[in-house]
């Protein structure tokens, strides 16, 4: 099924947002990364714990060099585990064969979207180059997948309220033209044939708003979910937030000042920060949350608790020695990629 149809069923109305008549529930997805090797069994465990709190959707994250590693997990997940699945897709070091390859093989085992993104460029390098018999972007990867899919999958794109991080300048924001220009490429990209959008990571919610707002304001209807990344700790968050060049408020950063060296004080106020992001988004009348979990379940499950979406009794104690297990699986190069 697709993931469209998925989050119009739960929340009731068909644009996934504004408050027009539907059921006041939440759709939440989460999105996990492909471990090493080794990892493998504990991000399963993880994925499956979980999709025992009912998102509506999971999905996966992709890099070329471990793009087996995906579509082993997509599988996995649609299959096995039993959750409507979305494996990210990339442009980046993957000729038309190698993207058919991907494409042919979730199709066959069901899996029914796909987040299709044009990567990064590799490491080291400043600008993303498309490599011969490869796309140059997202668009002509959702082009590609209309033209030889049909209408088979639910294509998903990204979005960025503050504009693609290329094009913010030093001074950290995009010119108004740059943002404009971003809006009518990701305008271009749902006119293509993508369905849904995923924003990247941000911590000033206003700046999330008025982007839906702006989206609206050039006719892009499809349901735009906020991507959500919890604060966990404070020195991934300052790097984070400096590759993907976010906006953080003054006020998060006074308040991460004091308390930035305790770990277990910098987690809680995540989740207070996290909950209170949420709860504006939803009283605006958008009701599909993305968590991004970095392959761990305390602070999302925390926020979805907090905010009444699933219950208290569902939540496990926090399974700490699984968890450093898991998070020692995050490499700098890994945390980049996932939220670009
Ligand atoms: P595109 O949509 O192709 O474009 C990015 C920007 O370039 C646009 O916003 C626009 O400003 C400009 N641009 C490109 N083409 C044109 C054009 N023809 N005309 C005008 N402007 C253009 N990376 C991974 O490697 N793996 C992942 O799994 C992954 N998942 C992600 C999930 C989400 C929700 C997000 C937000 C990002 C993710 N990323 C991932 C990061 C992403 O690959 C990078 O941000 C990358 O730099 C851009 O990908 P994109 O699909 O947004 O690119």
């Amino acid at each position: 099924m697709k993931v469209l149809d998925k989050i119009r069923s739960t929340v009731g109305e068909a644009n996934g947002g504004a408050a027009n008549g539907g059921n006041n529930n939440v759709a939440f997805s989460f999105e996990f990364f492909p471990p090493r090797a080794e990892g493998m069994a504990k991000v399963l465990e993880l994925i499956e714990r979980m999709v025992a709190y009912s998102p509506t959707f999971c999905d996966i994250t992709w890099r070329a060099s471990s793009g087996d590693v995906t579509l082993d997990i997509a599988n996995r997940m649609q299959n096995s585990i039993g959750i409507e699945t979305m494996m990210h897709l990339t442009c980046a070091e993957m000729p038309v064969e190698e993207i058919d390859r991907a494409l042919d093989t979730i199709k066959s085992g069901g899996v029914q979207n796909v987040l299709a993104l044009r990567g990064d460029p590799p490491l080291g390098q400043d600008k993303f180059v498309k490599i011969q018999d490869g796309f140059s972007c997202a668009l002509d990867l959702v082009k590609y997948m209309r033209s030889k899919y049909g209408d088979y999958f639910g294509i998903t794109v990204a979005g960025y309220p503050e504009a693609h991080p290329d094009v913010i300048g030093d001074d950290g924001v995009a010119t108004p033209e740059d943002y404009q220009k971003d809006l009518a490429y990701l305008k271009q990209k749902v006119d293509a044939g993508a369905d849904l959008i995923i924003t990247q990571l941000f911590y000033d919610t206003d700046i999330f708003l008025k982007f839906v707002d702006d989206c609206r304001q050039i006719g892009i209807t499809c349901p735009i979910v906020p991507g959500i990344l919890t604060i966990t700790n404070y020195r991934s968050f300052r790097k984070m937030t400096g590759l993907c060049k976010t906006k953080i408020p003054a006020e998060i950063l006074a308040a991460l000042e004091p308390i930035k060296d305790n770990n277990e004080a910098v987690r809680a106020y995540g989740i207070h920060l996290g909950t209170e992001m949420c709860k504006k988004i939803i009283a605006h009348g958008i009701r599909t949350l993305h968590l991004y979990t970095m392959n761990r379940d305390e602070s999302a499950l925390a926020i979805l608790k907090n905010l009444g979406v699933i219950g208290v009794s569902k939540i496990p104690p926090p399974l700490k020695q699984q968890q450093k297990a898991i998070q020692e699986e995050v490499t700098k190069e890994e945390v980049a990629k996932v939220v670009g």
